[in-house]
């Protein structure tokens, strides 16, 4: 079954130029992006975004980090593409995050992170219909599907 999750490109991977990056790898391991939006989150929508941290030490600071400058907004599908699209990032803190995961590659803070996704289908659903409309994600398929998810079974 296929499956969507939503990417952020946070303030910082935008304000350090690095969005083009970040995007070629999910780009490049096959996922197929099904919707996008360059956008400043605002304070009201980064609280609902983040609503399950409210209570929690860093949740003014994150709500602050993530509505500080503009943000890149994506919707990516693919089988499997909430576990993959996790581990591709990285544990939370960049100074824990494994080299080669996008975390562990270009951060060393701990708030500070690049990268935001999903981290279930439920989480998924939420997040994406707080950004985007039905009518925004856009369903199409690749000319070269056969040879992105080929099966030898
Ligand atoms: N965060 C933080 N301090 C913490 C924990 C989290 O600043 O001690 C920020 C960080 O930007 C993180 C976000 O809050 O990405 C959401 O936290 P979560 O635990 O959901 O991490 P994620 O799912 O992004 O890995
Ligand atoms: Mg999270």
């Amino acid at each position: 079954m296929t499956q969507r999750t939503l990417i952020i490109v946070k303030p910082d991977g935008m304000q350090r130029h690095l969005a083009g990056e970040l995007i070629s790898r999910f780009e490049k391991k096959g996922f197929k992006l099904a919707a996008a939006k360059f956008m400043q989150i605002t304070e009201q929508l980064a609280r609902k975004h983040y609503h399950i941290h409210e209570g929690k030490p860093f949740f003014e600071g994150v709500v602050k980090y993530i509505s500080s400058s503009p943000s890149f907004v994506m919707v990516w599908e693919a089988e499997g593409v909430i576990e993959m699209s996790r581990k591709m990032m990285g544990a939370t803190f960049g100074y824990e995050a494994q080299p080669g995961t996008i975390r562990g590659d270009y951060s060393c803070s701990r708030g500070y992170n690049l990268i935001h996704g999903s981290d279930s289908e439920q989480s998924a659903e939420y997040e994406i219909g707080l950004y985007f409309s039905p009518d925004e994600i856009v369903s199409y398929d690749f000319a070269d599907s056969d040879w992105l998810y080929g099966k030898n079974d």
